[in-house]
């Protein structure tokens, strides 16, 4: 379990949750856990969680809470998290919150701070579309906003092997929205009620998101 601090980024997909976590695991040092990419390595190894959760993101919707939450403790049963997480894509549903609230007031701990990336839907669109990683390092690009330095090589490695995600199209990623505000959206609310919650503007530059979280991490770990 993590004793330092426990950050949850909030957004749809495209918001940046998954840029700004990898940026905050260098400038704090702190471990991203994001269920999406434990899902798709579930999916990936054709275990039973994965055989299952296939189907359902091709799609756009939301995984089961109980595959989820499966996946996510055991996760946050290795050491590394000891040093402080990012939750990045969890929680998702309220049930979700709910059991992570007593996962972590079971240990004595609770949620630092719930960070909300407050986007236009439209842009999101544009967002994932244009969505790519490095396949062998994980860093992430864009077709727009964010290219390489070097023209085929991942500034992080050297990589010369890129991959999109099945689910980024234009269709399912409307589907994804619809889930994020009939499930996910909520959540602000919740963490919003425990006085966590920290809403950052997220339409500017990928830079500028990234100064505005540090100023938050920076505040809430003082
Ligand atoms: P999420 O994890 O919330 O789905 P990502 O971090 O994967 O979002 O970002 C989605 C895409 O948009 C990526 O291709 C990323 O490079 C790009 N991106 C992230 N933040 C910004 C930003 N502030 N401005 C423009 N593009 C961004
Ligand atoms: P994005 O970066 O675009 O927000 P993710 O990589 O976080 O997308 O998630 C991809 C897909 O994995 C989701 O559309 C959903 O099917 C599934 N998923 C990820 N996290 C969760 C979660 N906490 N609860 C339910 N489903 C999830
Ligand atoms: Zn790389």
């Amino acid at each position: 379990m993590p004793v330092a601090p426990v950050l949850i980024l909030l957004g749809p997909p495209g918001a940046g949750k998954g840029t700004q976590a990898r940026m905050l695991e260098e400038d704090f040092g702190l471990v991203q856990l994001s269920t999406g990419d434990l899902l798709r390595a579930a999916v990936a190894a054709g275990t039973e969680a994965g055989r299952k959760a296939k189907a359902v993101m091709e799609a756009g919707q939301l995984v089961s809470d109980d595959i989820v939450l499966a996946i996510l403790k055991d996760r946050m049963a290795a050491p590394d998290v000891a040093s402080g997480i990012i939750l990045d894509g969890f929680p998702r549903t309220a049930g979700q919150a709910a059991a992570l609230d007593t996962l972590l007031a079971d240990a004595g701990q609770r949620v630092t701070a719930a960070v909300s990336l407050e986007v236009d839907d439209e842009a999101m669109i544009a967002r994932v579309s244009g969505r790519y990683t490095c396949g062998t390092c994980g860093e992430g690009y864009h077709d727009q906003f964010k290219q390489p330095a070097k023209a085929g090589a991942c500034d992080k490695c050297g990589g010369t092997a890129f991959k999109r995600r099945a689910d980024d199209t234009a269709e399912t990623v409307r589907e994804r929205l619809n889930a994020y505000h009939a499930q996910t959206a909520p959540l602000i609310a919740h963490y919003d009620g425990q006085s966590v919650l920290e809403r950052v503007p997220a339409m500017g530059s990928i830079a500028s998101v990234r100064a505005m979280l540090a100023d938050i991490v920076g505040r809430v770990s003082a």
